[in-house]
């Protein structure tokens, strides 16, 4: 494979510019040619590229977001709109593309092969729900930004002694409120994985609590869950704690990675590069258990990825 391009597509996350710089890198010092495509697989319906070199992705490292720029395209996912995208493969003379983005970019990806064009797929999601893999790039610093955003929070909701009901991303996963939860010492962690009993998992939580001499209380929902600022109104009627309503929101998506992010990402990028290198087939690469693997997209999209029980019980068991 002598000419790759690279997209970022879907939700941006911390560290898909390390991994666009590990691709780049990785494809020049290996005697290939690399397009950088903006806006997704918009960009490549619409031949929006530009040849990159090693000093295309000079101090991005660091760098939150996307340097590619990323899109969703409703177009793209018509027949027709995959069919224009491989097409202007073929005039650029592009042999396969690199897509960093999450299941729905994958699906993308799939099609585009339908297409006879080669996709090589690297996770990049902060919501880290893509079950073939143990992380996502993205998802360590947006653990970490949680983190210290709920820090401040909590000073404050200590000084007034009142609870704070904080909503964080994570669409139909629960990842990021789970483990962040465990990291702030939230009183309870609400997510979609587990059915929870809203009077026994919270009121009669934050109830065993007052008892035990507590007067601040963080109670975590992750945004798939239901609607915060309803629940911090029936905490209110029900305890009669003072509670307000915190929607993280896009803060979670920006900032620099963390070291973890950035190593994941360079790891990825020089991985898929190389396999697509080398194979010419499509793939999703994954991290399982610390070693990089990948698999067929069809096999990839197909897994199902459990939450960790422990860790819910254990989140269960101390913040008390
Ligand atoms: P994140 O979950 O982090 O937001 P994502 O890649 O899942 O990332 P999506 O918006 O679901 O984000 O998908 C990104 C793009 O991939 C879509 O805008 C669309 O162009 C393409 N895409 C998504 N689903 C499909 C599909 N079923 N078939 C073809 N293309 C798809």
């Amino acid at each position: 494979m002598k000419t790759i391009g690279v997209l970022t597509s879907g939700g941006d996350a911390p560290g898909m510019n390390a991994a666009i710089r590990a691709v780049v890198r990785t494809a020049v010092e290996n005697d290939m040619t690399v397009y950088g495509i903006r806006n997704g697989f918009e960009g490549l319906m619409n031949g929006d590229v530009y040849e990159m070199n090693l000093r295309s992705v000079s101090n991005i490292i660091q760098s939150g977001g996307t340097i590619l720029k990323s899109a969703r395209s409703q177009e793209f996912k018509m027949d027709s709109g995959q069919q224009k995208a491989a097409d202007m493969c073929r005039r650029l003379g592009l042999d396969g593309i690199v897509v960093i983005g999450g299941d729905g970019s994958f699906r993308g990806a799939k099609d585009l092969t339908s297409k006879g064009i080669t996709c090589m797929c690297i996770p990049g999601t902060i919501d880290n729900d893509i079950a073939c893999s143990d992380d996502t790039i993205g998802f360590d610093t947006a653990m970490n930004t949680i983190m210290q955003m709920i820090d401040r929070v909590r000073d404050t909701t200590e000084s007034h002694s009142r609870c704070s009901v904080i909503e964080v991303m994570g669409r139909s996963a629960g990842y990021l409120a789970l483990y962040s939860g465990i990291a702030v010492g939230a009183t309870s962690i609400l997510i979609p994985e587990f059915e929870c009993d809203f009077e026994i998992d919270v009121v009669e939580r934050m109830r065993r609590t007052i008892e035990s001499g507590k007067r601040h209380f963080v109670i975590l929902v992750a945004e798939g869950v239901g609607d915060a600022t309803e629940m911090a109104k029936q905490i209110e009627e029900k305890t009669g704690v003072e509670t307000r309503t915190t929607i993280l929101g896009h803060v979670q998506r920006g900032g620099s990675p963390t070291v973890r992010d950035r190593v994941l990402a360079s790891q990825m990028g020089n991985y898929a590069t190389r396999l697509i290198r080398d194979t010419r087939e499509s793939r999703v690469i994954a991290c399982k258990d610390g070693n990089l693997v990948n698999y067929k997209i069809e096999e990839a999209l197909a897994m199902t990825k459990n939450i960790d029980l422990d860790a819910y019980r254990l989140a269960h068991e101390i913040s008390i």
